[in-house]
């Protein structure tokens, strides 16, 4: 992909030194530090409260020299592909909504490291990047990336990324168009069965709208950049992950569709071009 060099979105919060959740996990840490001392030191009051002043400084070191340590090269180039794509993203969308009734909301992303709070509460990077609709923030932690290349078997590459990005975006376009409220309001009083398969078609549709945005970045894109996109789409199915982490498959348990599935709305959206196009949810009618 050619990016280096073109508009990076003011929109990026990096968190990566910076972690907003860090109080909370000095805290913590500062509590660990006083307990183990307390516990070592025989735990009298005295002791507890020697132990509190020297967790403190411990605990203040801890967290002076990793909030302020120094992104490294290969993170700095990362941060500066995720803000060239957002901007890109916030171009397709702002031209593709234009003169609606629903015209583009700029979002944020978050760029963090382990733990973040979110308006939708805090949450780790075990849970993948996801978007927020209470603060209009997608939530990225690069780690994922790493996983989805050694753990998920992608092929990685810097389309990867801008795919993984264009469909969290696109959760975004859907709380904009009013669909997300929609589909939540028809998985109340329905089975799990059948809020798993609205799931599915809201996760599509942003694989649709990851594709759409793909068709209007073309003059940006590289020989091998829509198949580290399929690629990308291909080991997040839930078919290959369940197949991987339990070693069966179970359909009905399936919250964002196949590999197939999610492939096969990704270059429907990056083919045609046309947000029209994109009714995953015809299907389950
Ligand atoms: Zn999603």
């Amino acid at each position: 992909m050619d990016w280096e060099g073109r508009r990076q979105s003011d929109n990026v919060e990096d968190q990566r030194v910076n972690p907003t959740g860090g109080l909370v996990t000095g805290g913590g840490i500062v509590g660990l530090v006083i307990y183990l001392l307390v516990t070592f030191l025989g735990g009298s009051p005295q002791t507890a409260n020697l132990a509190s002043q020297v967790g403190g400084k411990l605990a203040n070191e801890f967290i002076t020299t990793h909030a302020n340590r120094q992104l490294t090269p290969d993170e700095k180039k990362i941060g500066k592909l995720v803000a060239t794509v957002f901007a890109d993203t916030e171009d397709v969308w702002t031209e593709l909504l234009k003169n609606t009734k629903t015209p583009y909301r700029y979002p944020k992303l978050v760029l963090f490291t382990g733990q973040v709070s979110t308006g939708c509460g805090g949450a780790s990077s075990a849970v993948g990047p996801f978007y927020c609709p209470v603060d209009e923030k997608v939530y990225l932690d690069l780690d994922f990336y790493n996983e989805l290349k050694h753990r998920f078997g992608a092929i990685g590459g810097d389309f990867s990324i801008a795919y993984i990005i264009a469909h969290e975006v696109g959760h975004h376009v859907q709380n904009i168009l009013g669909t997300s409220s929609q589909v939540r309001k028809a998985q109340q009083g329905t089975s799990q069965i059948g809020k798993n398969k609205l799931s599915v078609a809201l996760e599509l549709q942003a694989d649709f709208y990851a594709g759409i945005f793909a068709h209007y970045e073309q003059k940006y894109l590289d020989a091998g950049d829509i198949d580290e996109a399929l690629s990308a789409a291909q080991a997040v199915g839930d078919d290959a992950i369940q197949r991987r982490v339990r070693g069966q498959v179970n359909p009905d348990s399936f919250t964002h569709g196949t590999s197939e599935q999610r492939k096969y709305w990704f270059t429907k959206g990056y083919q045609t071009g046309d947000i029209n196009q994109g009714n995953t949810f015809a299907q389950l009618k």
